[in-house]
């Protein structure tokens, strides 16, 4: 069965009311049977497990070919997960170019323990290899990565860590599921900011990992899950499912409203440089090609002529693309990346991110090629 059909029957709810749309289950928790026992393979207590919880899971786990997936309150709270697997001694590997939370974090929670961290273009296998430590026990891969869309390949890496015995973990978030499936090509586990595409509609935060194996990771994970509680609560859950029916929908025609925008601003003189692996002159173009399927993604970056002051320029000018953080909702967005991610960032001052959203594509060409004609004169 192909993505579109998974993303729908996979959700067929099941419930005595024969209701077509599974019910939001608010309950905190759940009784037990009349004798005072637990009933079987029954919900508790809502932190431990929630019927919406379960079905979310369940298609997660679905969707990205994985045997289980666990739900969290937010994306970094399902990194977070992860990086607590981490031990005094061990070594962790990022992307150069990785979502700037995903840094902050690993710098602020696992070098105190006395984790070490370091980060590598993740498009040369050579210099992963050379960047890889004996005590390297995670590596860490985004493609298409935040801000500046590099793209990996993720067969490749995920191959070298299990050589390595090292735990493969990819950050899916950009490309979706219906681009791009890491657990297929080898990866131990993916992990999504359901905020972004999944949920679609920029109204849920949330987060999703999903293991390959139940295995012991996947059990240690569910077990700081539980106690720890940085869970999706059930209408959180609910609405990600419900963006998950459309989710191909928008992705596929996110994804061709970018590549067309991507090559239009590509042809302005106001612009130095387009971050998009759609286009040919992304080093990593042919490799995309072959690693994604059915488009890009809806993310690309662009360096306006004249720093950070144009480039602000052009945020200020745009009239349809919203100057706001996040992504992957049905409305465009537009992004001063440097701002936000804070003094120590090391993103270009010229680099504006752009979310492109589901609107007509000859409005939103139209109003960059205003919002960037004006520089000009
Ligand atoms: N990973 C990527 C690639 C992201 O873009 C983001 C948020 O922008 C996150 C993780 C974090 O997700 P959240 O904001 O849901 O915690």
């Amino acid at each position: 069965m192909k993505f579109e059909t998974r993303a729908i029957l996979g959700q067929r709810a099941e419930n005595s009311s024969n209701a077509i749309v599974e019910p939001i289950q608010l309950s905190t928790t759940f009784s037990r049977a009349s004798d005072g026992n637990f009933r079987d393979d029954a919900h508790v207590y809502s932190r431990m497990s929630n019927p919406n919880r379960d079905a979310f899971e369940r298609i997660m786990a679905h969707l990205e070919h994985g045997e289980r997936a666990l739900a969290f309150a937010s994306g970094m709270a399902a990194i977070d997960t992860i990086f607590r697997n981490l031990k005094p001694g061990e070594h962790l590997l990022l992307p150069e170019d990785v979502f700037f939370a995903t840094l902050q974090l690993a710098h602020a929670t696992l070098i105190p323990q006395g984790v070490e961290v370091s980060t590598v273009n993740m498009a040369s296998l050579t210099k992963v290899e050379k960047a890889i430590r004996p005590n390297t026990s995670l590596i860490w891969l985004e493609s298409p990565s935040n801000p500046r869309l590099g793209i990996c390949d993720i067969a490749a890496l995920a191959d070298l860590s299990q050589k390595r015995g090292i735990l493969c973990g990819v950050d899916n978030t950009w490309a979706t599921p219906v681009l791009t499936n890491p657990l297929l090509l080898g990866a131990d586990l993916v992990m999504h900011s359901t905020t972004k595409y999944l949920g679609g509609h920029s109204d849920v935060l949330g987060g999703c990992l999903v293991f390959k194996r139940e295995d012991h990771l996947f059990n240690k994970a569910q077990q700081i899950q539980r106690l720890a509680g940085a869970v999706a609560s059930p209408i959180d859950c609910w609405l990600v499912k419900r963006g998950i029916k459309t989710l191909h929908l928008r992705v596929k025609h996110q994804s061709a409203n970018a590549l067309r925008i991507a090559n239009e601003l590509e042809a302005m003189s106001a612009i130095e440089k387009v971050h998009y692996p759609g286009l040919p002159s992304h080093p990593q173009h042919e490799f995309a090609s072959r690693q994604m399927s059915g488009g890009f993604g809806g993310m690309l970056s662009i360096q306006v002529r004249g720093g950070e002051e144009a480039a602000m320029k052009v945020v200020a000018q745009s009239r349809l693309f919203t100057a706001a953080t996040s992504l992957g909702g049905v409305e465009s967005l537009i992004e001063h990346r440097k701002s936000v991610e804070g003094p120590d960032s090391e993103t270009p001052d010229n680099l504006l991110r752009i979310s492109v959203g589901i609107e007509n594509v000859n409005d939103l060409i139209d109003d960059l090629g205003a919002a960037t004609s004006t520089l000009s004169n």
